[in-house]
């Protein structure tokens, strides 16, 4: 499947191509021609699946080619739990549309709302807000959503934990009734079936569903070991076969680089496959992996996502996936066609949360084993409390999931940087005055 397949514009081809993206992921094939044809959309899909490609792609392409016009209010807004969130989509939007002309511009709190009326008044195609701040504005008249085509509800399952259903259904009132709109979730909880029935006309549903089980052929082995030491430890396990073919997943694009310059230096040859990556490079780390002029390809799990490799007779995870399914996508590398397959996983006290929930997910134990001279300076903890690490790039602030959350795998918590709930619990502010606090 290409992007070219999916009827994407060539402008848009042209910044997919220079983002470095081969293929669309599974949530990106099933929702672009749905979205297309203009219908809409009710989307399970989590962060790291590239849900928002999936909807900023066909969003660009309708902004870019249906009739522009000459009014200065808002053709699309995008709704999203968080700032940070709703930063990470300006950004994307702005890669992939890149080569149009298509404005865009975020309102969010914690911030002053001077520059964002001005831009409002300049006139801007499409408008990402978090729902608290887009109120402040709707009662200061500075934006008119009378205009809106499309509507977006990104993470809509972390708007409801956040208590913003009643600011959705206030902003709902405010877009024209006839519009197109596209709610992405992380499940179809009741809640987020309710609000679907509510708001949108006959939506067709995808969802990207991980496959929870890997081949009985694979052998899961743990090896605990403090942070500072996980490198040397890769090392010494990749020593015991210096020939075999090795796939090395790290968490970042940033660790990826950081990694392969290590192993480099101690004399392996080795190459990072990433998103930040361009395609030629990709593809040439690729072909250099499969004809064995590399040994080591250290990915990340989106940018493995698309990669075809056969047989593979060995998986190391370096740093533990967020999402408990990354593992069993990771592991689905090896062992496959009945052949014997063997994943490894390196896990800080860190990441020993991360840990437990794959062990849930997998419902079998996995060996944990220390490596003699990598012991632990104290042991691993793995039960209800054990801790997770905050994720490093692109969402530099994110932190622990927050209780009571029903995403299934929590591991996506913008808690630190949320905003609160724009109505019910919030005391008014005065207008100019700096929304909720991170
Ligand atoms: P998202 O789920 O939208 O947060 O996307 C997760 C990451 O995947 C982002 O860093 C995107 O840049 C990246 N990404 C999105 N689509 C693709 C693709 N088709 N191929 C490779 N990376 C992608």
């Amino acid at each position: 499947m290409s992007f070219e397949s999916l009827g994407l514009a060539p402008a848009l081809l042209r910044a997919l191509a220079e983002q470095g993206y081969a293929e669309p992921t599974p949530i990106q094939a099933a929702a672009i021609p749905v979205v297309l044809e203009g219908g809409d959309l009710l989307a399970a899909a989590q962060t790291g699946t590239g849900k928002t490609a999936a909807f900023s792609l066909p969003l660009l392409q309708h902004l870019s080619t249906a009739g522009a016009t000459q009014t200065r209010r808002p053709r699309a807004l995008v709704l999203t739990p968080t700032r940070e969130l709703a930063a990470q989509v300006h950004d994307n939007l702005r890669d992939y549309g890149k080569h149009m002309r298509v404005s865009s511009t975020t309102i969010f709190g914690g911030v002053s709302m001077g520059p964002q009326m001005q831009a409002l008044r300049r006139g801007v195609d499409i408008v990402i807000a978090t729902p608290g701040r887009l109120i402040d504005h709707m009662q200061q008249r500075s934006v008119d959503l009378s205009g809106v085509e499309v509507l977006i509800l990104d993470e809509a399952d972390r708007m409801l934990d956040m208590g913003f259903l009643p600011a959705l259904k206030r902003i709902l009132s405010a877009v024209p009734r006839q519009r197109q709109t596209l709610l992405f979730s992380a499940t179809f909880a009741p809640p987020i079936k309710a609000l679907a029935m509510q708001f949108m006309h006959q939506p067709r549903e995808v969802s990207v569903t991980p496959v929870n089980s890997v081949a009985t052929t694979v052998t899961h082995h743990v090896h605990p070991v403090d942070a500072a030491k996980k490198r040397d430890l890769l090392l010494h396990v990749l020593a015991q076969d210096s020939r075999r073919q090795t796939l090395v997943f790290s968490r970042t694009k940033h660790g990826a680089d950081k990694l392969v310059k290590q192993l480099e230096m101690a004399g392996l040859r080795a190459a990072a496959i990433h998103g930040n990556k361009s395609q030629n490079a990709r593809t040439r780390a690729l072909s250099d992996f499969k004809s064995g002029r590399i040994t080591v390809l250290v990915a990340t799990d989106i940018a493995a996502r698309g990669i075809d490799i056969d047989q593979l007779p060995i998986v190391i995870n370096f740093d533990l996936p967020m999402v408990a399914e990354d593992y069993v996508h990771r592991i689905g590398r090896t062992g496959r066609a009945g052949a014997d397959g063997m994943a490894v996983s390196l896990v800080s006290h860190e990441e020993a949360g991360l840990l437990r929930d794959i062990r849930k997910l997998l419902k079998q134990e996995i060996a944990v084993s220390e490596v003699p001279g990598f012991e632990l300076s104290h042991p691993l903890r793995t039960d209800a409390a054990a801790p997770k690490p905050v994720q490093g790039q692109r969402q530099p602030r994110q932190a622990r999931p927050q209780q009571g959350s029903h995403r299934p795998h929590g591991n996506n918590g913008y808690g630190k940087g949320s905003e609160r709930p724009a109505e019910g619990n919030r005391k008014r502010r005065r207008p100019g005055r700096p929304a909720a606090k991170a």
